[in-house]
């Protein structure tokens, strides 16, 4: 009996059945539009391989003013076809299905050319769309049914129609973007036109045997979204209209409240989807922050949807379907939904990857292969690079020895999984953890090591970390002055009013934690859900249109005073993730935190920080303690002395280059170094 019998089981779709629960859900990862279609097809062949029943592809325009960007890639034309065919036989070879999603972007299209039901510019598009005559929708929907069509010469299983999330068809569904008087606009069963005629023209024009995804937006999030009645008669339309399974999406992109991030709670949203079970006789998909088989389970067991789909899990491990079948779950490599690596790449403009598995969009370059000469190798420092060099050092036939001088492994992920909304990270270190202990790899914890015990090794890996650069500030050895890892690791004793200097990424994990009382502690499973929803304005939407409370967020009582302070006159978190920062900012001003720009140190009094903000006269910035978070240096010592000694060590991660560093760099650089030694 498997540990996961709801995950693993069939669906059947009538004409076809799916050989278990897991869909991967639709990704931009930017590979289409490299042109290198073999490394398309390698990457979903990855996944097929890897046990998903059925995957949908990134979003695919269907004519150019409906594409996501300029150069996004659409399907429209044979030489389109050619190419996704190579895609569709790879994951076909490894008895997986895969389905194409459309996408048309209306008013989120970055385009000058975009569309939308009425000319209202959206929030996340440089460009304000023109509003779309009779002519222009029926072209619209033609695109689209083509695309479809074209999608199923490909060789798809099915097309995934994109309904949700703010795009073109949820645009035409609320009145805070369609102000029509026309048949397209004003009453429900106006505005639900456009998205039924899609489904309707699209399942004509492919037939009866052909999956059709409608990816319908639960629970828009932004004011004037649908209610939970027009959202349950659009799921019974679009059955009708002849959809095979309804994926439930969440919130509008441009909605102010988090719904993917890390600090979502795990399966945050299922609940939402499952007030629509029984509403439609078609099966239902659900989705956000379900990252591991016994969420994914638990989701299914609860009766909260028929199916799961699972995004960035898949990016982390391709084998997370196969790993779970196989009592191998500990394997998987988590999901910690950071971000970093996948939607900040692709905000970016850059090939997604992801910070656990730099292999990901990376299958045909990044190869960890067995070496024909393994080699004895140690690896000084068990962060996240000494770890990601030892683990794809061992998995590739070195003998390897791990050095740590702390008492365990994980190095500066042991102070983020401190910070409340980083929980995800307890499971991180857990994991390398397993993967250690997995493989032949020697540990040596507690262990300082030095040039003498590094002479017996054939290569020598030096991931020895950073340490917290020295600001230099008059005052600073006063005994109410901490450092982040006196705050983080030491459990040091903090005063109720706290001035912290330096607004990088840990000034800002400093902040977060210290709004926390002393007490408080970060549980594996995460934030409490209902906690959660009250902070961020979350309701139930069968009691509040498009799920929002009527007295908006409600933030925490801060536990402290905070003053984030940085030498740069620009906004702080500027240099936070692309997806992720304004969360982050958005918490902390919520709660009080003052912040400070443009600040020149002076002193540090037993009365808190004295500063000089531009041509003002100096301030005193009250505090019962100040934590110095002003980033950090390359702690290099034992590579200075291997080289001054003629040896030539691999120096990886924050020893190599402390600026800018982070897990995504550190595991990056220590995978890409092993799989070349
Ligand atoms: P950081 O991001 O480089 O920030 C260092 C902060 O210290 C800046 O605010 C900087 O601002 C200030 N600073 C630099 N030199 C200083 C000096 N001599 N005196 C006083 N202040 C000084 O470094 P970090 O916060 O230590 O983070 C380390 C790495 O981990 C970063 O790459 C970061 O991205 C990553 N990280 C990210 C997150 C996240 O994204 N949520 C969380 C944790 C860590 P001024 O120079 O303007 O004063
Ligand atoms: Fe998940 Fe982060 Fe990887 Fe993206 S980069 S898939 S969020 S672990």
């Amino acid at each position: 009996m498997t540990s996961y019998p709801n995950l693993l089981a069939p669906l059947d779709l009538g004409f076809t059945t799916l050989k278990n629960r897991v869909l991967m859900g639709s990704m931009h990862t930017g590979l289409e539009e490299t042109g290198d279609w073999n490394r398309v097809a390698e990457f979903y062949a990855a996944r097929a391989k890897g046990g998903v029943a059925l995957m949908v592809t990134g979003g695919i325009g269907p004519n150019p003013e409906g594409a996501v960007f300029p150069d996004a890639t659409r399907m429209e034309s044979a030489s389109d076809v050619a190419h996704h065919r190579v895609v569709t036989a790879r994951v076909h070879d490894q008895g997986s299905k895969i389905a194409m999603q459309i996408l048309h972007a209306g008013r989120n299209a970055y385009g000058p050319d975009c569309v939308a039901p009425s000319a209202i510019k959206s929030p996340i598009s440089p460009h304000a769309p023109t509003a779309l005559d009779e002519v222009g929708i029926e072209k619209q929907i033609r695109d689209i049914v083509q695309a479809a069509r074209l999608a199923q010469d490909a060789g798809y299983d099915g097309v995934e129609i994109m309904g949700s999330e703010g795009y073109f068809l949820n645009q035409f569904l609320v009145t805070h973007t369609n102000k029509r008087d026309d048949r397209w606009g004003g009453s429900y069963t106006n505005r639900m036109r456009l998205p039924v005629e899609v489904v309707r023209r699209v399942r004509a024009a492919v037939g009866a045997e052909f999956i059709l995804i409608y990816r319908l937006s639960m629970i828009d999030l932004i004011p004037n979204g649908s209610s939970f009645e027009e959202v349950v008669h659009l799921a019974q339309a679009v059955e009708d209209a002849g959809a095979t399974l309804i994926n439930t999406g969440i919130g509008w992109h441009e909605a102010r409240i988090p719904t993917i991030a890390t600090s979502v709670p795990r399966a945050a949203f299922a609940w939402v989807t499952q007030k629509l079970m029984g509403k439609v006789s078609i099966p239902l998909i659900t989705s956000n922050r379900i990252n591991t088989p016994q969420v994914a389970e638990q989701v299914l067991a609860d009766g909260a949807a028929d199916m799961v789909s699972m995004a960035r899990p898949m990016l982390a491990d391709p084998d997370f379907v196969a790993k779970a079948a196989s009592g191998a779950a500990k394997m998987i490599t988590p999901c910690i939904a950071c971000n970093q690596a996948c939607l900040d790449h692709t905000f970016g403009g850059k090939l997604t990857s992801c910070l656990v598995n730099p292999r990901a969009c990376h299958e045909t370059e990044l190869l960890v292969t067995p070496t024909a000469t393994p080699k004895s190798i140690a690896v000084v420092g068990a962060g996240p690079a000494g770890l990601a060099t030892a683990i794809s050092a061992a998995e590739r036939g070195h003998h390897v020895t791990l050095f740590e001088q702390m008492r365990t492994i994980g190095g500066q992920l042991n102070m983020a999984r401190q910070v409340p909304g980083k929980e995800e990270f307890h499971g991180l270190v857990d994991w390398f953890q397993a993967r250690i202990a997995s493989l032949p790899i020697t540990v040596h914890l507690n262990t300082r090591a030095d040039v003498q015990l590094m002479s017996q090794y054939d290569e020598v890996v030096v991931a020895t970390g950073v340490t917290p650069r020295d600001p230099e500030i008059p005052g600073q050895d006063l005994p109410h002055v901490l450092s982040y890892i006196d705050v983080l690791r030491n459990k040091a004793a903090v005063g109720d009013r706290v001035v912290i200097i330096g607004a990088g990424g840990i000034g800002f994990d400093v902040a977060e934690y210290l709004l926390h009382p002393s007490e408080h502690t970060c549980p594996a499973s995460g934030p409490d859900p209902q906690e959660w929803r009250t902070e961020w304005g979350i309701g139930d939407p069968t009691q509040h249109r498009s799920g929002l409370l009527p007295e908006g967020p409600k933030p925490p009582i801060p536990a402290r005073q905070i003053t984030l302070t940085q030498r740069k006159a620009e906004p702080l978190g500027r240099g936070l993730g692309k997806s992720t920062g304004w969360i982050h900012r958005t918490k902390l001003r919520r709660q009080g935190v003052r912040f400070v720009q443009g600040a020149q140190y002076r002193e540090i009094t037993e009365a808190g920080l004295i500063v000089q903000i531009r041509e003002q006269s100096p301030e005193l910035l009250e505090a019962d303690t100040v934590v110095l978070c002003a980033g950090q240096t390359s702690e290099n010592g034992l590579a200075q002395a291997l080289v001054a000694l003629g040896s030539s060590p691999h120096v990886i991660g924050g020893a190599d280059y402390a600026g800018e560093l982070d897990a995504k760099r550190a595991i990056d650089q220590g995978t890409r170094l092993a799989a070349q030694l």
